[in-house]
């Protein structure tokens, strides 16, 4: 039962299934954590089509508000707009680190000759950049003084066509703050940090277009390099994107902790995940200061949706990262390790990964590996 307004319990769980065939990788990685007998109390919200039958829109948000509220962390599938105001989540809990582990794992099928050895951390910024998602008509921009010359009017050119000429056009706003910036700098510092104490490089990795957007991205830029400076056990580099989207295929092993604006680490991660597997593989987590929510890096996979074939990894995975931020770090072992001989073991691989398995036949397999009990 939900109780929205009392002190947040330290291991109650909401578990958000979403939309289209997310909640078939939700169920099926539920079975797991069910069958491991955890110390957590997991509060499970229905899927999206169910939420939409059974509730009007501002019943579906307010649930999910109290729900996510009553809880420490949260389990979510993917949604295409059913399941409500998910982005509370993000927004409304400030979870302003998504962490995307790159790394591959044997008997996962990739498009790289020589994947293995593979294994990064991209940390996103996960509520600026243009995902502030303030939107409009050209001329309104246009009225409110900005000069929309190129460059502002500071190389002479005028083109036939542009932002300053045309006469219909809309615009996105990109932001990135000091203060959000640098908490994400430092949270993907700590990161590489501890990773250094269990044997990785030591290094933190910075990309973004700062050539192109010396205001905003050449800000993100210095913004993180100050920060890191702060951590002197730490290497740092950065990267333009562009070089840096050709590095994460050519030479991903020199990789450790990268730091990314939103937008670049949201479609670089999708890359990333290819390049070990793909996205039915691919786990993430978004952190706040109070709050973190878990969540397969695919989306809905809408084109698969009822027919019991999408890969539960990527939300297994996730669930995994879950129950070591809550502080069980031996049960999250366990089911990865599970997940892990699972795999190397081509025992029931899904199509997406060349197999004839079924989420189900794979789920049990993985299970299998887990036994029953603590
Ligand atoms: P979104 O915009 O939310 O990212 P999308 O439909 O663009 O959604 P995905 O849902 O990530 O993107 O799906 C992209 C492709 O990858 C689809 O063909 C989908 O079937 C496939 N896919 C994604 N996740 C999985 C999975 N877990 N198992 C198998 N295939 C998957």
């Amino acid at each position: 039962m939900v109780r929205p307004h009392e002190a947040v319990a330290r291991r109650r769980v909401a578990v958000l299934p979403g939309d289209d065939a997310a909640p078939e990788a939700v169920e099926a990685t539920m079975g797991l954590l069910e069958a491991m007998a955890l110390p957590v109390e997991w509060v499970v919200l229905p899927d999206g089509e169910t939420m939409a039958r059974k509730f009007s829109r501002p019943e579906r948000d307010q649930l999910i508000r109290e729900t996510v509220d009553s809880c420490a962390a949260a389990l979510f599938g993917a949604t295409s707009g059913k399941t409500g105001a998910v982005w509370y989540l993000r927004w409304g809990k400030d979870t302003y680190a998504n962490v995307r582990p790159v790394r591959w794992r044997e008997g996962v099928p990739s498009p790289l000759r020589d994947p293995a050895g593979i294994d990064y951390v991209i940390v996103r910024e996960n509520l600026e950049d243009l995902y502030v998602g303030i939107e409009g008509d050209l001329g309104a921009l246009r009225s409110s003084g900005l000069d929309l010359r190129p460059h502002g009017g500071r190389i002479d050119v005028s083109p036939s066509i542009g932002p300053a000429t045309a006469a219909d056009g809309r615009f996105a706003v990109k932001v990135l703050t000091k203060e959000n910036t640098e908490r994400v700098a430092h949270f993907a510092c700590r990161l590489a940090r501890e990773r250094k104490g269990r044997g990785y490089p030591g290094k933190v990795t910075c990309s973004c277009k700062y050539n192109v957007l010396p205001q905003s991205d050449g800000f993100f830029r210095h913004t993180v390099a100050a920060v890191v400076a702060g951590y002197p056990e730490l290497d740092y580099e950065e990267y333009i994107v562009d070089d840096f989207a050709r590095r994460l295929v050519a030479t991903p092993r020199d990789l450790d902790v990268v730091v990314m604006p939103n937008l670049y680490g949201d479609i670089l991660s999708d890359e990333a995940a290819a390049t070990v597997g793909g996205l039915g593989v691919a786990p993430s987590g978004c952190y706040g200061d109070g709050f973190a929510y878990f969540e397969p890096v695919h989306g809905t996979a809408p084109d698969i949706a009822g027919r019991g074939i999408v890969n539960p990894t990527a939300t297994t995975l996730s669930a995994a990262m879950l129950l070591r931020h809550l502080g069980l770090a031996l049960d999250a072992s366990r089911l990865e390790s599970a997940v892990d001989a699972t795999l190397a073991a081509a025992d029931n691989l899904t199509p997406d990964l060349g197999g004839r398995g079924t989420t189900r036949s794979f789920t049990g397999a993985v299970l299998s590996r887990i036994g029953q009990g603590r």
